[in-house]
């Protein structure tokens, strides 16, 4: 046995669960800070369970052990490095179970959407990446006789958020390690449980040791020490563009290349010729989806003048119908917000969006009826809004819808592109040729035609202050990979 899961009971400390440990080169070990950090239960506030809270001695001991591991991993034949995460891929089924249970409370969404959406994007990605990898071209010869080739770019940093916790560590780790890079994972401290449960698949999948490593711990004092470390050789980031652009500052001295994926403020811009029973309640609910926790989500609403009563009413009834509810409730369509600090800025931003002089016209201020302990927010609408106001400009990140009304298709595309971000925007229109040409015209990484999801064979990621990585298909797995020319037509 390689080293012990680190998982000390409750009873042994103090009532609360307890992972007190990293895992480096192949072995459990414990974490050289003596601190933790708490993990709350969303739905209740109260601490649930412990984690470890790693500094630059654990991070420079994974970042060792990925480098000693590089090379013979890299070697590698492609279909050895498959077939032992495809290994993975099959211990994590028999986690899953675990996983949800630890979502419902780390995260707070409700048990059907841990289990048929958060859970399973470990499959959708790793699975995906499996079969895209073979569309690669690792070794391409040039019209004058150069052999150019494509290696792994070496010992990866990957730090990834609480929202998606699963999806963000999925879409990284194995793109990267399928190539033959080297891993250092620093994922959520907020919601950390389940990557442990993802560490411990990989450790049973036995994936040799020092190519995956994971360290648990915060930001400042773990993710900064992995990002600005002189051997690493490229980060990949997924979270806010706060914290992104800190990562970026501190990895410059080494000039290591470092792929943002950031926050969003997206538009769904219908047309006027638009189906709005059938693509309103479709937007919104994908807005509401993970309590307006996603990056991608579409948080504006654009809508013709000429149909702008009927789209508030039909915003307004959707968000009126979003059940909200502890994760255990199946009959609620929504859970908690993560965490007391993201709750306040929720709060914070319906109130703002009231001063500024939007309309309210669902939800609102404060927790909705029965629901007065966990981190619950309303459903919320605002009509009238301005896209120059700060619930319009700022990512929000919960229910909170912005109905913004327009008068042309120039000045609807004007408001959509009227942001710091560009990660995603969504288009209805009766005719998709319509909707592609307005697409074509929005400055953003991902456009929706009629729809509100993303297939995992095409690349994910933003324009502008959304970041500048490419993860997912293809893409996402030449971002792990350097460019080598061997001239003199070898
Ligand atoms: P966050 O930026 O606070 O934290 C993300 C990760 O970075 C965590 O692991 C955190 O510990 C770490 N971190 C924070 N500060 C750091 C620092 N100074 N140095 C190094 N690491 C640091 O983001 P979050 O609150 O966890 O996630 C929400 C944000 O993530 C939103 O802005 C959302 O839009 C964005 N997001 C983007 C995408 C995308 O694909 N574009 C996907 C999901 C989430």
């Amino acid at each position: 046995p390689r080293g012990s899961w680190p998982f000390v009971s409750a009873r042994a400390m103090a009532s609360l669960p307890t992972w007190n440990g990293h895992y480096v080169n192949g072995q459990w070990t414990s974490c050289s800070s003596g601190r933790f950090c708490d993990v709350t239960d969303s739905n209740t506030g109260q601490v649930c369970a412990r984690v470890a809270s790693g500094g630059a001695e654990d991070v420079n001991a994974a970042v060792l052990a990925a480098r000693s591991a590089f090379t013979a991993w890299a070697e590698k034949p492609l279909s050895e490095r498959k077939a032992a995460l495809q290994k993975v891929l099959e211990r994590w089924q028999q986690k899953k179970g675990t996983a949800v249970e630890w979502l419902t409370k780390e995260l707070g969404c409700n048990v059907k959407f841990a289990t048929q959406v958060q859970v399973n994007m470990v499959d959708m990605h790793l699975g995906s990446s499996l079969k895209m990898v073979d569309l690669i071209k690792f070794e391409e010869r040039m019209p004058m006789g150069s052999l150019v080739v494509k290696e792994p770019v070496g010992v990866v940093g990957c730090i990834t958020p609480w929202n998606y916790p699963l999806n963000q560590i999925a879409a990284k780790v194995f793109p990267a390690l399928l190539v033959g890079c080297t891993v250092v994972l620093k994922p959520s401290e907020v919601t950390p449980v389940c990557a442990y449960l993802l560490a411990e698949a990989i450790h049973e999948a036995e994936v040799p040791p020092g190519v995956f490593n994971m360290i648990m711990g915060d930001g400042p004092n773990c993710g900064e020490v992995l990002a600005a470390h002189e051997d690493v050789d490229l980060v990949s980031f997924t979270g806010s563009t706060r914290a992104g652009r800190r990562i970026s500052e501190v990895a410059a001295k080494t000039l290591k290349v470092v792929r943002t994926e950031l926050g969003g403020k997206s538009a769904a811009l219908l047309l006027e010729d638009a189906d709005f029973q059938a693509l309103i309640p479709k937007f919104v609910k994908s807005l509401m989806a993970n309590t307006g926790q996603s990056c991608n989500a579409l948080s504006r609403l654009l809508v013709p003048r000429t149909r702008y009563e009927e789209a508030v009413g039909i915003a307004k009834k959707v968000a009126e119908a979003t059940i909200v509810g502890e994760s255990a409730d199946s009959k609620a369509s929504i859970g908690p917000v993560v965490s007391q600090a993201q709750w306040d800025r929720v709060q914070g931003y319906i109130q703002t969006g009231i001063k500024e002089g939007a309309k309210l016209v669902a939800g609102g201020p404060g927790r909705p009826d029965g629901l007065s302990n966990g981190f619950f927010v309303k459903p919320t609408v605002f009509a009238d809004v301005d896209n120059k106001m700060t619930i319009a400009q700022e990512e929000i990140f919960g229910p909170v819808l912005s109905i913004i009304p327009y008068s042309s298709e120039e000045e609807a595309i004007r408001i959509a592109n009227d942001t710091v971000y560009g990660l995603n925007n969504a288009v209805g229109s009766a005719s998709p040729e319509r909707a592609v040409q307005v697409a074509r015209k929005l400055r953003s990484g991902m456009v929706m035609i009629n729809d509100t999801s993303i297939l995992p064979d095409a690349p994910f990621g933003g324009y502008k202050q959304s970041g500048n990585a490419r993860e997912w298909g293809t893409m996402g797995i030449e971002e792990y990979l350097v460019t080598k020319t061997l001239a003199g037509k070898p």
